[in-house]
């Protein structure tokens, strides 16, 4: 063991953490990931919430800084402003305060201070904190490593893609072109969170993600020996079979094997001890850890259980305990919650209508309109009978013809110009759309500017329920239709709590292309504003009838 590696000194250099000092005793899951933090360019670690990772990437931070791991820097990026406030402040500096060594690496603060808070000299290196959202001039700056810390909470997933944009910049500095390319080869990703979603935020990393071009980690779950039988058993894997209740009075509950059933106890050092890091797909090459309060000694499995059990707040309990992703079934469309609402009618071409319309914008000019027409009859609050794409906004214009449109919702974004050139030629027929963030109750129309606005959240949940309800109904299936569900698939809710305000939220994400999902929205919101559609009477029926009435008659 060298002095240089993080491991070694984090055990000899008399660490402290919140008072006590630093040992892997009791958190021999974190031994491995210690001695192989340097050793990869790609790090993702999914976890459950408390599981000491921040400060493992702190540590490393300051000592690899110290000893010429990163000579340029590090960025180590968090959701917010307010996140980058509280966690440099907070977990970031009680670090340094708590142990002089580290503190001594720390340059001091002249008049050209660069130990603000947000910025730490350490040796030759700076360590920058920052917020994800907020836009950074990273113009002259060049890091060897980007902590992403806890990017779950960030909630337009694109933004995470800006900041990986940025960092391919990152080696750009005024006089060194050249190392560009060399520079951002070399430098070092490490992503780390709880999850949310499954396929989304971190666990798109950790489990990969085809339609987003994510390859998958190593996946690395702690595997468990039972002493009794030599069985290796994944906690994760096996929950909720893994925790079996001893004493509901006391609270006790014991961990077990899967094979023989006999308590794997967490107490026990050997237990402790000869438990494994085993990956999952051994071939990947980045290197992904998963992190559960199941093999965390100080967490009582009872409360785990019976939090389950009696499915209070699931989602916190898999997503902040377990570490694993999870999302509950109103909070999203499944596949075959949308192959139920199937008719057996093929799409419509035209229709007599009163029709309502939803249309998508594409997002650059020349991209695609995603278009979603429907109407309503007594007791069907929506039937879907066309979904299609077009590429002008004239070819919006005939469909509103073909179809009788008497409402269309779009939205009001990228190109409101042209939006509002096509909401003045259907003067009182065309609204455009914005989502507002705290708007409760119903959508307000605006007639005189033909706008609407609604709250977001809202709005797709009621249009969720509807499908839950199975108050919709669509075309048969065709490439459309199934494009439409994979569209309305890929979006989920989740929890978003307000770091300034402490208030939690619910938003919807989207996991992958969402642009049927949100015509479907808009057509849903326009259809309550137009009238019923009355299918003509079936005259030749009649006719037929009386007719053979009458000639029965004659005869
Ligand atoms: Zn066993």
């Amino acid at each position: 063991m060298l002095r240089d590696e993080l491991s070694y000194f984090v055990q000899t250099a008399k660490i402290k953490l919140d008072g006590q000092p630093f040992s892997f005793d009791n958190h021999e899951y974190l031994e491995e990931p210690y001695e192989e933090i340097r050793k990869h360019r790609e790090l993702i670690l999914e976890k459950a919430a408390q599981m000491g990772l921040s400060t493992l990437e702190l540590l490393n931070a300051y000592h690899g800084s110290k000893y010429g791991a990163y000579p340029h820097g590090i960025l180590y990026l968090l959701p917010s402003k307010t996140d980058v406030t509280e966690f440099s402040k907070s977990k970031a500096q009680s670090i340094v305060d708590e142990n002089p060594i580290i503190s001594s690496w720390i340059g001091s603060s002249g008049p050209d201070s660069t130990n603000t808070a947000n910025i730490k000299k350490i040796g030759n290196s700076l360590l920058y904190f920052r917020g994800m959202q907020s836009r950074i001039g990273l113009k002259t700056i060049t890091v060897d490593m980007i902590v992403f810390d806890e990017i779950e909470e960030v909630e337009d997933w694109s933004l995470v893609a800006l900041a990986e944009e940025r960092m391919s910049h990152i080696g750009i500095s005024d006089n060194a072109g050249e190392d560009i390319q060399k520079i951002t080869r070399q430098s070092t990703v490490h992503r780390l969170s709880v999850p949310s979603i499954p396929g989304w935020g971190i666990d798109a990393y950790f489990a990969g993600n085809d339609e987003a071009g994510i390859r998958p980690s190593d996946q690395r779950y702690r595997m468990f020996k039972c002493l009794a039988c030599n069985e290796w058993n994944c906690f994760e894997d096996e929950f909720p079979d893994c925790i079996v209740i001893v004493n509901d009075k006391d609270e006790k509950a014991i961990r077990v094997c899967k094979k023989c059933g006999r308590e794997i106890s967490l107490a026990n050092p050997e237990v402790r001890r000869s438990a494994e890091w085993v990956p999952k797909e051994p071939l990947q090459r980045v290197r992904g850890y998963h992190f559960s309060q199941l093999f965390s000694r100080f967490v009582n499995p009872y409360k785990i259980i019976n939090q389950f059990n009696k499915k209070h707040e699931l989602t916190t309990l898999f997503n902040d305990k377990l570490g694993i992703p999870y999302v509950d079934a109103e909070a999203r469309l499944e596949i075959k919650d949308l192959v139920a609402l199937e008719t057996s009618d093929p799409q419509h071409n035209a229709h007599p209508g009163p029709c309502g319309m939803g249309v998508d914008q594409p997002k650059d000019e020349g991209g695609k309109f995603h278009i979603v027409i429907g109407y309503r009859m007594e007791k069907q609050p929506c039937n879907i009978i066309r979904m299609t794409v077009r590429t002008k906004w004239q070819e919006l214009g005939d469909l509103m013809k073909q179809f009788n449109v008497g409402r269309c919702v779009i939205d009001g974004q990228p190109d409101q110009a042209k939006a509002r050139e096509f909401a003045r030629a259907f003067p009182g027929k065309v609204f455009l759309c914005y989502y507002a963030k705290e708007q409760k109750g119903a959508p307000k129309w605006n007639e005189g500017d033909y706008i609407v606005s609604v709250d977001r959240t809202e709005s797709i949940n009621n249009s969720t329920r509807a499908v839950h309800e199975q108050k919709i109904s669509t075309p048969r299936l065709d490439d459309d239709v199934k494009i439409f569900q994979r569209h309305c698939h890929n979006m989920a809710r989740k929890r978003q709590v307000d770091k300034d305000t402490g208030s939690v939220r619910q938003i919807w994400v989207k996991t992958g292309p969402d642009h049927y999902r949100h015509a479907f929205n808009y057509l849903y919101l326009a259809l309550p504003e137009i009238g019923e559609y009355v299918p003509p009477r079936k005259e030749t029926d009649w006719m037929h009838n009386f007719k053979k009435e009458r000639n029965w008659k004659t005869i």
